[in-house]
């Protein structure tokens, strides 16, 4: 009998260890797919951008709400798929930070970038420079 008890304590804990190890490699795939449409966002929005510029005389939008219609069709591209605020904001709430450039800015400069309170699982922020490229960068 305390051989049966000791089994059991035994098979429950590999299971619930084997559970407990693929829930967590759920939530980091999860993550990681969060990070990946992130970027497409910004690829998009880079691409908007540019195309404001074409056609506004090589000058930088206002804002990035500009963008929408005309330049950016899905308005959720302006909101991180990893944005998860304290406050819970309008889903159609642009989450990512914008720094306004002038045509004198370097190709290598940031000019969007994720909100600190994106990706928290990830230690890390997408960001997009001003010539259009973007990348992941790590929390130093
Ligand atoms: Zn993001």
């Amino acid at each position: 009998m305390k051989h049966k008890i000791l089994y059991l304590v035994v098979a429950l804990a590999v299971l619930f260890g084997a559970a407990w190890g693929l829930i967590h490699q759920i939530e980091k795939a999860e993550a990681k797919a969060r990070v990946t449409a992130c970027l497409e966002n910004l690829r998009c929005i880079g691409q908007a951008i540019k195309s404001y510029r074409d056609q506004n005389d090589g000058r930088y939008p206002p804002n990035l709400q500009a963008l929408y219609p005309k330049y950016l069709e899905d308005r959720r591209g302006l909101r991180c798929p990893g944005y998860c605020p304290d406050t819970p904001t309008n889903s159609d709430a642009v989450s990512y930070m914008y720094f306004k450039a002038d045509a004198s800015i370097s190709n290598r400069q940031i000019i969007v970038r994720d909100a600190p309170a994106s990706h928290r699982e990830m230690h890390g922020a997408a960001v997009l420079y001003a010539n259009g490229e973007y990348e992941w960068i790590k929390d130093e």
